[in-house]
Order: structure tokens, then C-alpha cells, then sequence
């Protein structure tokens, strides 16, 4: 006899995500692969009905994002699943650097340490579960470099085809890394936001079908993924809400989630109700939401992208608004600096706490280091600064500045000549 299967399609479960909602006229949607409301064009983000959640709760829960799963469009066996299972990265109080740039107390909230060394395996980690849900069997994405490799390597892990899309141009180890996990990497011929707009065309066309594209069609989901940056920082910090906190952007969707990270604790009653200060950090050369900041605007002017920050390098955020709105009303700023700042950042970065960021770390710091100096931040305040990725993916930044002290024989006699006596 011959077994006939019918095949039923899994049951969808978003956990505590009960619809889509407008961003700019609340209009709701079904839970489903769509980004962008009817109504408006405004960008689609998950709405909640939170049960009971207790402190004692998560933190009886796994070591990785998912012990908030009950903040996330997950399933509750999502742990159970394959996946990389991200999060629970180091808070490291970083006190020389403190002392250093004259603060009383400050903290590195180190992302390099995640599965694919940077912060976008948060975001995928969330839009995997949807991928699932949705009955999609390729993962894709359009890339600055991190994200490309986060999407393989979470496809491979899940049994998923990948196929991903970056800028021709990018640093050796970024494609090296969205290859290895194996998937196609295809490299366009363009910036970023060339990419973008083909990945949008994709999604429309018969090639692109039952597509996950992690930061299109499922970005509403993706984006939720950051909201665990907020939810970390405030339980290493032991439930308590940072006074400062100084976030790189690129899209600006991590800066727009941690900040709803944030008042979701407060709401939930996770965290009192302390002010917390938003600073977001761009490249003076993809600097688009620093430079509408500063002149009072709300609108962001696109920008052609050029900088050693390449993981920064969005011309066009999408949620650049939404940033310029978080840091006027939480009392921040949006600042750039150059790429020698941005240099010298990653260097002191490593001098003072042993930890090697990224170029988009590099900016982080040494955007601190420019509020800092400009009086913008307060230096007795709790400030907190996020390093989003591993310094091993963008070694030409500090090449020129990290070589050897001297290559010599292995003898005494020329140490003590080449370095000793230096
Ligand atoms: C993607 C990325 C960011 C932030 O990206 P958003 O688009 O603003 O969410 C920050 N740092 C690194 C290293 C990244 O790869
Ligand atoms: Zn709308």
C-alpha cells in the first residue's frame, strides 16, 4: 500500500504578536510577509497582547534572545528549534575607557561576540521563525556585509536555501563569511541602496516566490530582533534603565527598537520609569540623519555613502525619521565622526578594554568620545555604548596602524638593538 501524505501546513504561531500596525495611521493587518500599509505606504510593526511576564520568569529562561521570547513574534518551543540561538552577549564595564574619556560610569555592550560576530543575528533570529511560519524555503536579504552572513549561516543551521545580495565592494572578510556558510552570494554592482531597490523588484517577480527576504518582506519581524539589545542592557544592568545610551545607525530600525524595547519594559513593569537619553552615531560619510538632525529637519536628504564604515553605509534610512523623533524627545543627538576619528576610536577601543571592534564600533566610540567633549552627554551619568561587531571583518581599517614592532633574528643581541634599546 502505497502511503499517501497529505500535507498539512504547520499551524502559524507569532507567540504574543496578535497583528501588523501602521507606524503612521494604526491601520491593522493580519500577521503576514507584508511591510508596507495600504492605506499610507507608513512602515507595518508588530502589535502585542503581552501576557504576565516576570523577571523571574526570563531569567530562568536559555542564555540567548530567547529567554524574552514572551516579547517576540516566536512561537513558545522556539528554543527547541534549530537555530543559532543569539543574544545573552557581555556587558562589560568598561572602566578604563571611562576613566579615559572622563565618565563616571560606562558600559560596552559587546554584539561582536554572537554567532556570525555581529549584531544581525539578533534580527535574523526572528525573521527565521517567520520565514518558517510563512512556508518560505529561501532566506535572503539585501546587505551592507554583516547581514549577509548572519542569513546563510541561519539558513544552513535551519535547513533553508539562502540566497543573499551585497554590494560588489565590500571588505574581503564580510564576503568571505556570507560564502562560507554556503547559500548563493550575489554581489551587485552598486551601493546599498542599488541592492535594495533590486531586492524590492525581486520580491515582486515570479523568481522571487516564496522568498524570505529578512529586511523586506519580513521586516517587521526582523526588526523586533533589537528590541533584545534593550532587554539585555537593562537586566545585565539589573533591571534598570541606562541614563545614556549611544547607538550606531545605518537603516536607523536598531535605534527605533531599542528605544521600543525599552518602554515595553517599562510598561510591562520589568523597569522603573527612569529617563533614558538616545544618542545615535553615523560616518561623516553616509551621515544623512546626523546632518537633518542638526539643521532641525525632519526629513532625511539620501546621501551617495563613502567611509570605511561600510556596515553603516545606508544612503537612504528608512527609519531615519523615526531616529531624528527618538533622539529630540528623549533629550540625545545624532552625531558623525570622520573615518580617521573612526580609526582612532577602534584602536583606543582595544587599548583600553581588550575588545576589537568593526568600523561601525569604531564610530560608536568615537562618537562618544565627540559628545563627550562637546558636553553633550553627561559624564556622571550611566552611559552605555553599544560595539555591534568583530574587528576581525574590517582589519584594513587598522592595518596600517597594527604591524609588528620589528621583525628580527631570534637572538638576544638583535632584540636588545632593534627593540630593547628603541
Ligand atoms: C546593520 C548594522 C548596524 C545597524 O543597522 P540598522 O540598519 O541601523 O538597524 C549596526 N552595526 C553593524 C555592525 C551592523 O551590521
Ligand atoms: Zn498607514
Amino acid at each position: 500500500m502505497a502511503l499517501a501524505t497529505t500535507e498539512t501546513p504547520a499551524a502559524v504561531d507569532f507567540g504574543p504578536a496578535s497583528a501588523l500596525s501602521c507606524r503612521e495611521c494604526g491601520t491593522r493587518y493580519d500577521l503576514g510577509p507584508s511591510f508596507a500599509c495600504l492605506e499610507c505606504f507608513g512602515p507595518l510593526e508588530i502589535a502585542y497582547e503581552f501576557g504576565r511576564v516576570t523577571r523571574e520568569q526570563i531569567a530562568a529562561g536559555p542564555t540567548s534572545v530567547w529567554r524574552y521570547r514572551d516579547l517576540l513574534p516566536v512561537p513558545a518551543d522556539v528554543a527547541a528549534k534549530p537555530n543559532l540561538a543569539p543574544g545573552w552577549t557581555k556587558l562589560v564595564k568598561a572602566d578604563n575607557l571611562a576613566r579615559e574619556l572622563g565618565l563616571r560610569s560606562l558600559h560596552i555592550k559587546d554584539d561582536s561576540g554572537n554567532p556570525t560576530h555581529s549584531f544581525k543575528d539578533r534580527v535574523v533570529a526572528i525573521a527565521l521563525e517567520a520565514a518558517r511560519n510563512f512556508g518560505f524555503h529561501t532566506l535572503s536579504c539585501s546587505s551592507t556585509g554583516n547581514l549577509a552572513g548572519a542569513v546563510t549561516a541561519a539558513a544552513a543551521r535551519a535547513g533553508l536555501s539562502a540566497c543573499v545580495f551585497i554590494p560588489a565592494d565590500l571588505e574581503e572578510a564580510k564576503i568571505v563569511m556570507a560564502s562560507v556558510y554556503g547559500g548563493k552570494l550575489v554581489g551587485i554592482e552598486g551601493t546599498y541602496d542599488d541592492v535594495n531597490r533590486f531586492c524590492s523588484e525581486l520580491i515582486g517577480d515570479p523568481l522571487g516566490d516564496k522568498w524570505g527576504f529578512v529586511n523586506v518582506n519580513l521586516r517587521p519581524y526582523y526588526a523586533e530582533g533589537s528590541k533584545t539589545l534593550a532587554y539585555e542592557i537593562a537586566e545585565q544592568l539589573g533591571w534598570r534603565l541606562p541614563e545614556q545610551i549611544v547607538i550606531p545607525v545605518a537603516s536607523g530600525s536598531q535605534l527605533t527598537k531599542i528605544d521600543k524595547g525599552f518602554r515595553e519594559l517599562v510598561k510591562l513593569g520589568l523597569v522603573e520609569d527612569t529617563p533614558v537619553k538616545i544618542f545615535g552615531a553615523q560616518a561623516a560619510g553616509c551621515s544623512p540623519v546626523s546632518t537633518a538632525f542638526k539643521a532641525g529637519h525632519d526629513v532625511v536628504q539620501p546621501v551617495k555613502p563613502n567611509t570605511i564604515a561600510k556596515s553603516l553605509a545606508i544612503g537612504n534610512p528608512a527609519d531615519g525619521p523615526y531616529v531624528l523623533d527618538i533622539a529630540r524627545r528623549t533629550g540625545g543627538a545624532i552625531e558623525d565622526v570622520d573615518d580617521t576619528e573612526v580609526v582612532d576610536a577602534i584602536r583606543l577601543l582595544a587599548r583600553t578594554e581588550g575588545i576589537f571592534g568593526e568600523t561601525a564600533g569604531g564610530v560608536t566610540v568615537g562618537v562618544l568620545r565627540k559628545l563627550v567633549a562637546q558636553g553633550a552627554l553627561d559624564p556622571d551619568a550611566e552611559t552605555v555604548v553599544l560595539n555591534t561587531g568583530d574587528g576581525l571583518k574590517t582589519l584594513d581599517a587598522v592595518a596600517a596602524h597594527a604591524r609588528p614592532a620589528a621583525v628580527i633574528r631570534p637572538s638576544l643581541e638583535a632584540f636588545r638593538t632593534a627593540v630593547a634599546d628603541a
